[in-house]
Protein backbone atom coordinates (compact mmCIF):
# COMPACT_ATOMS: atom_id res chain seq x y z
CA UNK A 1 0.00 0.00 0.00
CA UNK A 2 0.87 3.56 -0.85
CA UNK A 3 2.57 5.25 2.35
CA UNK A 4 -0.07 8.19 3.73
CA UNK A 5 1.32 11.46 2.15
CA UNK A 6 2.90 14.39 4.25
CA UNK A 7 -0.04 16.62 4.52
CA UNK A 8 -2.50 13.24 5.34
CA UNK A 9 -0.29 13.01 8.78
CA UNK A 10 -1.48 15.07 11.71
CA UNK A 11 1.18 14.97 14.47
CA UNK A 12 -0.27 13.50 17.98
CA UNK A 13 0.87 14.37 21.47
CA UNK A 14 -0.05 11.54 23.77
CA UNK A 15 -0.30 11.83 27.51
CA UNK A 16 3.46 10.12 27.49
CA UNK A 17 4.85 12.99 25.34
CA UNK A 18 3.32 15.82 27.09
CA UNK A 19 5.03 14.95 29.71
CA UNK A 20 8.28 14.69 28.38
CA UNK A 21 7.51 18.05 26.56
CA UNK A 22 6.89 19.29 30.26
CA UNK A 23 10.22 17.88 31.13
CA UNK A 24 11.94 18.97 28.68
CA UNK A 25 10.78 22.61 28.61
CA UNK A 26 10.78 22.57 32.32
CA UNK A 27 6.94 22.99 34.50
CA UNK A 28 7.66 26.10 35.80
CA UNK A 29 8.85 28.03 32.77
CA UNK A 30 6.09 26.04 30.66
CA UNK A 31 3.82 28.22 33.05
CA UNK A 32 5.49 31.01 32.22
CA UNK A 33 5.35 30.52 28.11
CA UNK A 34 1.83 29.96 29.16
CA UNK A 35 1.33 33.04 30.83
CA UNK A 36 2.89 34.69 27.88
CA UNK A 37 0.54 32.92 25.46
CA UNK A 38 -2.58 33.70 26.50
CA UNK A 39 -2.11 37.21 28.06
CA UNK A 40 -0.98 37.32 24.62
CA UNK A 41 -4.76 35.97 23.04
CA UNK A 42 -6.38 37.84 25.65
CA UNK A 43 -5.04 41.07 24.53
CA UNK A 44 -6.45 40.49 20.99
CA UNK A 45 -9.82 39.14 22.55
CA UNK A 46 -12.72 40.83 19.77
CA UNK A 47 -10.46 38.71 17.25
CA UNK A 48 -12.16 35.38 18.15
CA UNK A 49 -15.09 33.42 17.23
CA UNK A 50 -16.33 33.56 21.11
CA UNK A 51 -19.62 30.96 22.51
CA UNK A 52 -20.14 29.27 26.15
CA UNK A 53 -19.39 25.70 25.96
CA UNK A 54 -21.31 23.20 24.66
CA UNK A 55 -22.76 21.33 27.80
CA UNK A 56 -24.06 17.51 28.36
CA UNK A 57 -24.96 17.26 31.76
CA UNK A 58 -25.85 13.99 33.74
CA UNK A 59 -26.79 13.93 37.36
CA UNK A 60 -23.21 12.81 38.22
CA UNK A 61 -21.12 14.73 35.96
CA UNK A 62 -20.77 17.00 32.33
CA UNK A 63 -18.88 16.23 28.87
CA UNK A 64 -18.19 19.62 27.44
CA UNK A 65 -17.25 21.06 23.67
CA UNK A 66 -14.98 24.08 24.18
CA UNK A 67 -14.68 25.53 20.24
CA UNK A 68 -12.69 28.98 18.85
CA UNK A 69 -10.95 30.57 16.15
CA UNK A 70 -8.97 33.79 15.52
CA UNK A 71 -9.75 33.15 12.29
CA UNK A 72 -6.46 32.23 11.03
CA UNK A 73 -6.46 28.61 13.73
CA UNK A 74 -9.54 26.78 14.83
CA UNK A 75 -9.33 24.89 17.92
CA UNK A 76 -11.94 22.85 20.29
CA UNK A 77 -11.18 20.63 23.38
CA UNK A 78 -13.22 17.55 24.53
CA UNK A 79 -13.29 17.94 28.58
CA UNK A 80 -15.28 15.80 31.12
CA UNK A 81 -16.08 16.91 34.76
CA UNK A 82 -17.14 14.14 37.00
CA UNK A 83 -16.27 14.79 40.98
CA UNK A 84 -17.32 10.75 41.59
CA UNK A 85 -14.23 9.42 39.40
CA UNK A 86 -11.95 9.55 41.76
CA UNK A 87 -13.68 6.90 44.07
CA UNK A 88 -13.35 4.24 41.05
CA UNK A 89 -9.83 5.38 40.48
CA UNK A 90 -10.24 7.87 37.72
CA UNK A 91 -9.90 11.11 36.80
CA UNK A 92 -12.12 13.87 37.64
CA UNK A 93 -10.91 15.48 34.80
CA UNK A 94 -9.99 14.39 31.56
CA UNK A 95 -9.71 16.23 28.04
CA UNK A 96 -7.96 16.16 24.37
CA UNK A 97 -8.19 18.74 21.47
CA UNK A 98 -7.52 19.97 18.47
CA UNK A 99 -5.91 22.62 16.38
CA UNK A 100 -6.80 23.15 13.00
CA UNK A 101 -6.01 24.87 9.93
CA UNK A 102 -8.66 27.63 8.86
CA UNK A 103 -7.32 27.90 5.26
CA UNK A 104 -7.90 24.42 4.63
CA UNK A 105 -10.11 23.04 7.55
CA UNK A 106 -7.13 20.35 7.69
CA UNK A 107 -6.26 19.39 11.84
CA UNK A 108 -2.49 20.87 12.66
CA UNK A 109 -2.37 18.95 15.70
CA UNK A 110 -4.19 16.61 18.17
CA UNK A 111 -3.53 16.91 21.25
CA UNK A 112 -4.24 14.75 25.10
CA UNK A 113 -5.63 17.84 27.52
CA UNK A 114 -5.49 16.48 30.60
CA UNK A 115 -2.30 17.51 31.71
CA UNK A 116 -2.45 20.33 29.16
CA UNK A 117 -5.77 21.43 31.26
CA UNK A 118 -3.94 21.17 34.50
CA UNK A 119 -0.90 23.53 32.95
CA UNK A 120 -3.30 26.07 31.19
CA UNK A 121 -5.47 26.06 34.08
CA UNK A 122 -2.80 27.18 36.39
CA UNK A 123 -1.69 29.52 34.35
CA UNK A 124 -4.80 31.65 33.85
CA UNK A 125 -4.85 31.58 37.32
CA UNK A 126 -1.42 33.04 38.06
CA UNK A 127 -2.27 35.03 35.47
CA UNK A 128 -5.17 36.69 37.03
CA UNK A 129 -3.28 36.81 40.18
CA UNK A 130 -0.55 39.00 38.40
CA UNK A 131 -3.24 41.58 37.38
CA UNK A 132 -4.99 41.66 40.48
CA UNK A 133 -3.34 40.04 43.71
CA UNK A 134 -1.61 42.31 45.85
CA UNK A 135 1.85 43.48 44.79
CA UNK A 136 3.61 41.86 47.93
CA UNK A 137 1.55 38.63 48.10
CA UNK A 138 3.81 35.49 48.92
CA UNK A 139 1.57 33.37 50.48
CA UNK A 140 -1.23 31.30 49.28
CA UNK A 141 -4.01 29.00 50.38
CA UNK A 142 -4.72 26.41 48.47
CA UNK A 143 -8.30 24.32 49.39
CA UNK A 144 -8.66 21.14 47.38
CA UNK A 145 -5.30 19.33 46.93
CA UNK A 146 -6.55 17.16 44.06
CA UNK A 147 -4.87 16.36 40.65
CA UNK A 148 -5.01 20.28 39.72
CA UNK A 149 -3.35 21.66 43.50
CA UNK A 150 0.63 21.00 42.61
CA UNK A 151 0.10 22.70 39.07
CA UNK A 152 -1.98 25.78 40.39
CA UNK A 153 0.72 26.03 43.73
CA UNK A 154 3.86 26.14 41.04
CA UNK A 155 2.45 28.44 38.66
CA UNK A 156 1.63 31.12 41.87
CA UNK A 157 5.64 30.26 42.36
CA UNK A 158 6.89 30.94 39.05
CA UNK A 159 4.44 33.54 37.96
CA UNK A 160 3.46 35.50 40.98
CA UNK A 161 6.71 34.49 43.42
CA UNK A 162 4.49 32.82 45.79
CA UNK A 163 6.66 31.36 48.79
CA UNK A 164 4.34 29.26 50.87
CA UNK A 165 1.43 27.10 50.17
CA UNK A 166 -0.99 26.40 53.04
CA UNK A 167 -2.84 23.17 52.37
CA UNK A 168 -6.09 21.87 53.33
CA UNK A 169 -8.37 19.02 51.71
CA UNK A 170 -11.18 17.27 53.40
CA UNK A 171 -8.91 14.26 52.60
CA UNK A 172 -5.92 14.43 54.33
CA UNK A 173 -4.28 11.63 52.33
CA UNK A 174 -4.72 14.30 48.96
CA UNK A 175 -3.14 16.88 51.19
CA UNK A 176 -0.18 14.15 52.18
CA UNK A 177 -0.32 13.55 48.49
CA UNK A 178 0.00 17.51 46.91
CA UNK A 179 2.58 18.19 50.11
CA UNK A 180 5.34 15.38 49.23
CA UNK A 181 4.55 16.30 45.18
CA UNK A 182 5.78 19.99 46.43
CA UNK A 183 8.37 18.96 48.73
CA UNK A 184 12.02 20.29 47.30
CA UNK A 185 10.43 22.48 44.67
CA UNK A 186 11.46 25.75 46.70
CA UNK A 187 7.80 26.03 48.31
CA UNK A 188 7.46 26.35 52.01
CA UNK A 189 4.40 23.78 52.38
CA UNK A 190 2.40 24.16 55.18
CA UNK A 191 -0.17 20.90 55.44
CA UNK A 192 -3.50 22.04 57.35
CA UNK A 193 -6.44 20.52 59.56
CA UNK A 194 -9.23 23.24 58.48
CA UNK A 195 -10.04 25.66 55.68
CA UNK A 196 -9.72 28.31 58.28
CA UNK A 197 -5.98 27.45 59.19
CA UNK A 198 -5.05 27.16 55.82
CA UNK A 199 -5.98 30.46 54.78
CA UNK A 200 -4.09 32.54 57.55
CA UNK A 201 -1.75 35.17 56.67
CA UNK A 202 -2.72 34.13 52.75
CA UNK A 203 -2.91 36.65 50.43
CA UNK A 204 -4.34 34.70 47.24
CA UNK A 205 -6.47 31.98 48.82
CA UNK A 206 -7.31 29.38 45.77
CA UNK A 207 -10.69 27.49 46.05
CA UNK A 208 -9.62 24.70 43.56
CA UNK A 209 -12.38 20.83 45.29
CA UNK A 210 -14.80 18.81 43.15
CA UNK A 211 -17.99 18.43 44.47
CA UNK A 212 -21.27 18.55 42.26
CA UNK A 213 -23.75 20.83 44.95
CA UNK A 214 -23.42 24.78 45.72
CA UNK A 215 -20.69 23.96 48.58
CA UNK A 216 -19.44 26.59 51.09
CA UNK A 217 -15.61 26.31 51.10
CA UNK A 218 -15.43 30.28 52.09
CA UNK A 219 -17.83 31.62 53.96
CA UNK A 220 -17.73 35.55 54.24
CA UNK A 221 -16.42 35.59 57.99
CA UNK A 222 -13.15 33.50 56.68
CA UNK A 223 -12.52 36.04 53.95
CA UNK A 224 -10.15 39.65 54.95
CA UNK A 225 -9.66 42.70 53.40
CA UNK A 226 -6.76 42.94 50.78
CA UNK A 227 -7.34 39.30 49.59
CA UNK A 228 -7.04 37.41 46.13
CA UNK A 229 -9.81 34.54 45.44
CA UNK A 230 -9.21 32.40 42.49
CA UNK A 231 -12.26 30.20 42.70
CA UNK A 232 -11.20 27.43 40.09
CA UNK A 233 -13.83 24.25 41.17
CA UNK A 234 -17.14 26.24 40.64
CA UNK A 235 -17.43 25.74 36.60
CA UNK A 236 -20.81 23.89 36.35
CA UNK A 237 -24.68 24.95 36.96
CA UNK A 238 -25.54 23.50 40.69
CA UNK A 239 -21.68 23.44 41.26
CA UNK A 240 -20.26 26.32 43.49
CA UNK A 241 -17.46 27.18 46.20
CA UNK A 242 -18.47 30.24 48.05
CA UNK A 243 -20.77 31.84 50.35
CA UNK A 244 -22.87 34.44 48.33
CA UNK A 245 -22.01 37.37 50.75
CA UNK A 246 -18.43 37.05 49.57
CA UNK A 247 -19.36 37.71 45.83
CA UNK A 248 -21.60 40.65 47.16
CA UNK A 249 -18.34 42.42 48.49
CA UNK A 250 -15.68 41.53 46.03
CA UNK A 251 -14.73 42.75 42.46
CA UNK A 252 -15.61 39.83 40.21
CA UNK A 253 -13.55 39.35 37.21
CA UNK A 254 -14.62 37.09 34.74
CA UNK A 255 -13.52 34.78 31.36
CA UNK A 256 -16.64 35.16 28.57
CA UNK A 257 -19.79 36.76 30.98
CA UNK A 258 -22.12 34.45 29.03
CA UNK A 259 -20.34 31.48 30.24
CA UNK A 260 -19.65 32.41 33.48
CA UNK A 261 -22.90 33.42 34.29
CA UNK A 262 -24.31 29.73 33.80
CA UNK A 263 -20.79 28.18 35.46
CA UNK A 264 -19.33 30.68 37.39
CA UNK A 265 -19.97 31.34 41.30
CA UNK A 266 -21.73 34.91 39.71
CA UNK A 267 -24.97 31.73 38.64
CA UNK A 268 -25.64 32.61 42.50
CA UNK A 269 -26.10 36.65 41.99
CA UNK A 270 -28.58 38.44 39.26
CA UNK A 271 -27.67 38.31 35.69
CA UNK A 272 -27.38 41.54 35.82
CA UNK A 273 -24.77 42.20 38.40
CA UNK A 274 -21.91 44.07 37.41
CA UNK A 275 -18.60 42.04 36.46
CA UNK A 276 -15.22 42.88 35.08
CA UNK A 277 -13.55 40.73 31.87
CA UNK A 278 -10.08 40.30 32.82
CA UNK A 279 -9.30 40.31 29.08
CA UNK A 280 -9.64 44.20 29.40
CA UNK A 281 -7.61 44.72 32.49
CA UNK A 282 -4.82 42.91 30.91
CA UNK A 283 -5.33 45.32 27.45
CA UNK A 284 -5.74 47.97 29.86
CA UNK A 285 -9.15 48.98 29.17
CA UNK A 286 -9.87 49.18 32.44
CA UNK A 287 -8.31 49.14 36.08
CA UNK A 288 -7.94 45.81 37.97
CA UNK A 289 -7.67 46.15 41.91
CA UNK A 290 -8.80 49.21 42.90
CA UNK A 291 -7.60 49.67 46.33
CA UNK A 292 -5.41 47.47 48.84
CA UNK A 293 -8.14 46.54 50.68
CA UNK A 294 -10.28 45.54 47.97
CA UNK A 295 -11.36 41.77 48.01
CA UNK A 296 -10.88 40.29 44.32
CA UNK A 297 -11.92 37.18 42.72
CA UNK A 298 -11.21 35.60 39.82
CA UNK A 299 -14.37 33.51 38.91
CA UNK A 300 -12.55 30.81 37.08
CA UNK A 301 -14.47 28.70 34.79
CA UNK A 302 -12.09 27.70 32.09
CA UNK A 303 -12.90 29.31 29.03
CA UNK A 304 -12.02 27.78 25.03
CA UNK A 305 -9.23 31.12 24.13
CA UNK A 306 -6.99 29.64 26.73
CA UNK A 307 -7.04 25.84 25.98
CA UNK A 308 -6.81 27.78 22.05
CA UNK A 309 -3.76 29.24 23.92
CA UNK A 310 -2.11 25.76 25.09
CA UNK A 311 -2.45 23.83 22.04
CA UNK A 312 -0.94 26.40 19.94
CA UNK A 313 2.01 27.01 22.36
CA UNK A 314 2.67 23.06 22.52
CA UNK A 315 2.35 23.29 18.98
CA UNK A 316 5.17 25.90 18.41
CA UNK A 317 7.08 24.27 21.64
CA UNK A 318 6.55 20.48 19.32
CA UNK A 319 8.63 22.07 16.33
CA UNK A 320 12.14 20.11 16.53
CA UNK A 321 11.41 17.36 19.05
CA UNK A 322 10.73 13.95 19.30
CA UNK A 323 7.51 14.27 21.40
CA UNK A 324 5.07 13.38 18.88
CA UNK A 325 3.83 10.87 16.69
CA UNK A 326 2.37 11.35 13.14
CA UNK A 327 -1.41 9.49 12.76
CA UNK A 328 -2.66 9.22 9.02
CA UNK A 329 -5.63 10.83 9.90
CA UNK A 330 -6.75 12.63 6.68
CA UNK A 331 -7.95 10.68 3.68
CA UNK A 332 -5.33 12.15 0.88
CA UNK A 333 -6.16 10.65 -2.61
CA UNK A 334 -3.96 11.86 -6.18
CA UNK A 335 -7.02 13.06 -7.10
CA UNK A 336 -8.99 14.44 -4.89
CA UNK A 337 -12.11 13.99 -6.64
CA UNK A 338 -10.90 9.84 -6.37
CA UNK A 339 -12.05 8.87 -2.90
CA UNK A 340 -13.84 5.95 -3.97
CA UNK A 341 -10.96 5.23 -6.37
CA UNK A 342 -8.50 5.29 -3.71
CA UNK A 343 -10.98 2.71 -1.08
CA UNK A 344 -10.89 0.63 -4.01
CA UNK A 345 -6.91 0.70 -4.81
CA UNK A 346 -6.18 0.00 -1.18
CA UNK A 347 -8.27 -3.54 -1.54
CA UNK A 348 -6.30 -4.46 -4.80
CA UNK A 349 -3.18 -3.97 -2.89
CA UNK A 350 -4.22 -5.65 -0.18
CA UNK A 351 -5.45 -8.34 -2.15
CA UNK A 352 -1.89 -8.37 -3.97
P1 LIG B 1 -9.95 16.16 42.07
O1 LIG B 1 -11.19 15.36 42.23
O2 LIG B 1 -8.70 15.50 41.69
O3 LIG B 1 -9.67 16.96 43.44
C1 LIG B 1 -10.67 17.65 44.15
C2 LIG B 1 -10.29 17.66 45.63
O4 LIG B 1 -11.26 18.49 46.32
C3 LIG B 1 -10.34 16.28 46.29
O5 LIG B 1 -9.08 15.98 46.86
C4 LIG B 1 -11.44 16.40 47.33
O6 LIG B 1 -11.19 15.65 48.51
C5 LIG B 1 -11.41 17.90 47.61
N1 LIG B 1 -12.62 18.44 48.22
C6 LIG B 1 -13.93 18.15 47.91
N2 LIG B 1 -14.75 18.86 48.72
C7 LIG B 1 -13.95 19.60 49.53
C8 LIG B 1 -14.21 20.53 50.57
N3 LIG B 1 -15.46 20.83 50.95
N4 LIG B 1 -13.15 21.14 51.18
C9 LIG B 1 -11.89 20.84 50.82
N5 LIG B 1 -11.58 19.94 49.84
C10 LIG B 1 -12.60 19.34 49.21
O7 LIG B 1 -10.33 17.32 41.03
P2 LIG B 1 -9.34 18.29 40.22
O8 LIG B 1 -9.01 17.69 38.90
O9 LIG B 1 -8.24 18.74 41.12
O10 LIG B 1 -10.34 19.49 39.92
C11 LIG B 1 -10.78 20.31 40.99
C12 LIG B 1 -11.93 21.15 40.53
O11 LIG B 1 -11.49 22.10 39.56
C13 LIG B 1 -13.06 20.36 39.85
O12 LIG B 1 -14.29 20.83 40.36
C14 LIG B 1 -12.91 20.69 38.38
O13 LIG B 1 -14.13 20.61 37.69
C15 LIG B 1 -12.39 22.10 38.46
N6 LIG B 1 -11.62 22.55 37.30
C16 LIG B 1 -11.81 23.83 36.88
C17 LIG B 1 -11.09 24.31 35.82
C18 LIG B 1 -11.24 25.74 35.40
O14 LIG B 1 -10.72 26.15 34.36
N7 LIG B 1 -11.90 26.56 36.17
C19 LIG B 1 -10.18 23.49 35.13
C20 LIG B 1 -9.98 22.18 35.60
C21 LIG B 1 -10.70 21.72 36.71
Amino acid sequence: MTPPSRQALVPFVSVDHMMRLVHHVGIERMMVELVDQIEADFRRWPDFDKTPRVASHSDIGVIELMPTSDGQQYGFKYVNGHPSNTRRGLQTVTAFGVLADVATGYPVMISEMTILTALRTAATSAMAAKWLAPRDARVMAMIGNGAQAEFQALAMKAVCGIEEVRLFDIDPAATRKCAANLAGRGLTVLSCTTAEEAILGAQIVTTCTADKQYATILTDNMVGGGVHINAVGGDCPGKTELAPAILHRAGIFVEYPPQTRIEGEIQQLDPDHPVTELWQVIAGQVAGRTDAAQVTLFDSVGFAIEDFSALRHIHQRLQGTPFFRDLDMIADPDDPRDLFGMLCRSQTADVA
